[in-house]
């Protein structure tokens, strides 16, 4: 095909895509489909020799929008170089190595110094330009083109980490950064929004360039500080320097900059940052690394879009678009229908996804799914979560209806809504939750009944009419030995687990019932409160919303669970069998002068030396509540391998935490 009618058609969609995306804040398409036409039109020039003019290779974000004042920035904003990989990586590298000997070899009285390298994360939010005259903040802009971008002062005033004032006064300075929204804002802004928001990068994108400040001020953004673009006369000789300026006036600077001398420890640090990417409490879609020295970063100077003095790493994308195809109903252990969604394969952050989580009904609706069948959606996958669907790609309801089942789809018994989510409520003869009941039931921190599975529940439920955990303890090796896939061993040590099971104390006997809402940690606080189960189950709402992190919905579902007649009669059923569930013998010793008495703690991540439920026994034992959030309340985070958003979060409110696991059993053995 002719080259240039091939340029021409990418020029038309990428200039397209990128009105939706820098001006609209609606983008069409995912970074990474983007990123994808954007590097084949830069083949594309590149072979040909020539350029459009309207390419996107020419410029530097999107076009203004009515509405906003107009400001000039003092100095350009610039894009960044972009690398993909390590190789392109290696050749930002030696061009700037290039660069610097060409320049020693003229300045031979006067040369640079060896490159050393900042190492920053790359946000994912909108470049923020903040002008202050004489201490005080004046204007603030986004890029946009990078010459003139639009004045959102009212805008980014609500966010209460810039500084109004700072302490430098001498004239005029114009700082850089990037506004966001961090995920745990978005997550509960999205819980009560009439319209759930997308992705945290459009979501703070929109919220400053919203006309409206208020709009602006109920999305809580936040923003981190990079880059002294301009001012009328202080000079840095170094990266650091600038960071500890701004740093000094009061600016938000992002504790994770790494400083090196040599390249290959900068590969390293890329690959630890990518794997803290999925802990962070924001959007990151990279890494930016930049040459420290100032009159360094002089000689490299600039090309039209971007420094030669930095470049950006870009990590794998964790979003994209594709179609939802169909939807089907799941039946889970409390009767939840919960709706799973079929999409056209894609490649997403190293896999094929084909199915996503759609959570509830009420999330169909807020999303705007309910006539999205068979058109594009953005779907999203992080770390190792399930993927899930953000929303519908345009606004319009142009795709097939999602039909929502009247009947549950396994047993066919009616369906009953409650708040966003469907329920079936045939409790004594619904496969699905009967199984998921009695698998629970099963499982290790329950009963933990060994060697039981799925499998066993199904094989149970269909070949001996096991209908609830109670039928379990009838069990006999006569029954057990007629079964497929049961030998006399087997049945044996599977009679064997259960007599054991009965003697579970109370706090796991309570877990294992699966009261709804209700989980470890608040069945072990209910059974270390009442020590006998007759005591809980008798337990009034009032009572229980005066014990610690029991609410309202918690109590309810207590109360609800243990007044349901089917409920009583199959513990009573265990009890006369032979389950015990009785409270530990005299409580615990407690200690109350360890580094951990007193204090709330909360468990997160893999420990390896030992469980965490092993760990919280020995806290507790030294004193220590632990509890299974972070909350303000909380006083120390233990983070094991691999620990997610309970760590950021600690982070964030600068909670005391402690990520070195022989540090943690040092400090549980010291005080023991
Ligand atoms: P860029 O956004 O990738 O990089 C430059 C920007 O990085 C700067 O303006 C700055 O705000 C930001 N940044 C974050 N952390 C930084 C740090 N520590 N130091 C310096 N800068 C930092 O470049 P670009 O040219 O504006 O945009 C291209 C990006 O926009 C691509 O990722 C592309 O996928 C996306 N895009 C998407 C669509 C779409 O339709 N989905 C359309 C257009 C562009």
């Amino acid at each position: 095909m002719d080259p240039m009618f091939t340029m021409e058609q990418l020029v038309a969609e990428l200039n397209k895509y990128s009105y939706h995306y820098y001006t609209l804040d609606k983008p069409l398409v995912s970074d990474k489909e983007y990123d994808v036409l954007y590097d084949q039109l830069v083949a594309l020039e590149k072979e040909s020799g020539m350029t459009l003019p309207d390419s996107p290779t020419q410029r530097v974000g999107g076009e203004l929008l009515k509405g906003f004042a107009q400001h000039r920035h003092l100095a350009p904003l610039w894009s960044l170089d972009k690398a993909q990989n390590i190789e392109q990586l290696g050749s930002w590298n030696a061009r700037a190595t290039r660069l610097v000997a060409d320049y020693n070899s003229k300045n031979p009285h006067n040369p640079l110094p060896e490159l050393s390298y900042a190492v920053e994360l790359k946000f994912d939010g909108l470049t923020l330009n903040l002008t202050y005259t004489d201490g005080r903040l004046v204007q603030a802009a986004t890029r946009g083109n990078g010459v003139i971008g639009e004045g959102i002062l009212a805008q980014v005033k609500t966010i209460k980490s810039v500084p109004l004032s700072i302490p430098y006064t001498d004239g005029t300075i114009e700082v850089q950064g990037e506004g966001i929204m961090n995920l745990s804002v978005l997550e509960s802004y999205n819980q009560t929004a009439a319209e759930p928001l997308k992705n945290a990068r459009n979501a703070a994108a929109g919220a400053l360039r919203n006309l409206n400040p208020r709009t602006t001020a109920e999305r809580r953004l936040s923003a981190f500080f990079y880059n002294v673009g301009y001012s009328d006369d202080i000079q840095f000789d170094s990266h650091k320097e600038m960071m500890d300026f701004l740093r000094d006036n009061h600016f938000k600077v992002n504790p994770f900059i790494t400083y090196f001398q040599n390249f290959d420890d900068v590969m390293e640090q890329l690959q630890d940052i990518q794997e803290r990417r999925s802990s962070l409490d924001y959007l990151i879609d990279g890494a930016v690394i930049k040459i420290v020295d100032m009159r360094t970063r002089e000689a490299l100077g600039y090309t039209d879009k971007f420094p030669r003095w930095a470049v950006a790493y870009k990590f794998e994308a964790e979003e994209t678009t594709t179609v939802l195809e169909s939807v089907s109903w799941e039946v889970g252990r409390t009767g939840k229908i919960t709706p799973v969604a079929r999409v056209a394969a894609v490649e997403l952050a190293g896999v094929t996804v084909q199915n996503c989580t759609l959570n509830n009904i009420g999330d169909i609706e807020r999303k705007n799914l309910k006539h999205a069948l068979g058109t594009r959606v953005f779907i999203r996958r992080s770390n190792d979560v399930i993927p899930e669907i953000l929303g519908k790609v345009t606004e319009e309801s142009d795709g097939e209806e999602i039909i929502y089942p009247e009947h549950c789809p396994a047993c066919g018994f009616p369906l009953e809504q409650r708040g966003a989510h469907l329920f079936c409520n045939n409790r004594l003869d619904c496969k699905p939750q009967i199984i998921g009941k009695i698998t629970h039931f099963a499982s290790r921190d329950a009963m933990d009944i060994e060697t039981f599975s799925v499998m066993t529940a199904e094989q149970l439920y269909n070949e001996l009419n096991v209908r609830e955990p109670a039928d379990l303890y009838t069990l006999t090796f006569e029954d057990l030995i007629k079964l497929d896939r049961f030998g006399e061993k087997k049945a044996n040590n599977l009679l064997a687990s259960l007599e054991k099971s009965k003697s579970r104390d109370l706090a796991s006997f309570l877990f294992a019932l699966g009261i709804p809402n209700t989980g470890k940690s608040t069945t072990k606080m209910l059974a270390d409160h009442y020590r006998d189960l007759h005591a809980v189950m008798n337990a009034t709402a009032e009572e229980l919303i005066a014990l610690p992190d029991v609410g309202g919905i918690v109590a309810d579902s207590i109360v609800g669970f243990f007044a349901d007649p089917f409920i009583k009669t199959g513990i009573e059923k265990m009890l006369s069998l032979g389950v015990e569930a009785k409270a530990p013998e005299a409580p615990r010793v407690v200690s109350t002068d360890s580094f951990f008495s007193g204090k709330t703690v909360v468990l997160t991540g893999t420990l390896h030396q030992l469980t965490r439920d092993e760990a919280a026994e020995k806290l507790e034992a030294l004193g220590a509540k632990v509890t299974g959030s972070v909350s303000k309340k909380t006083d120390l985070v233990i983070a094991g391998e691999k620990a997610g958003s309970k760590l950021a979060k600690a982070q964030q409110l600068g909670i005391q935490v402690i990520e070195d696991e022989d540090e943690f059993v040092r400090l549980l053995n010291a005080e023991a």
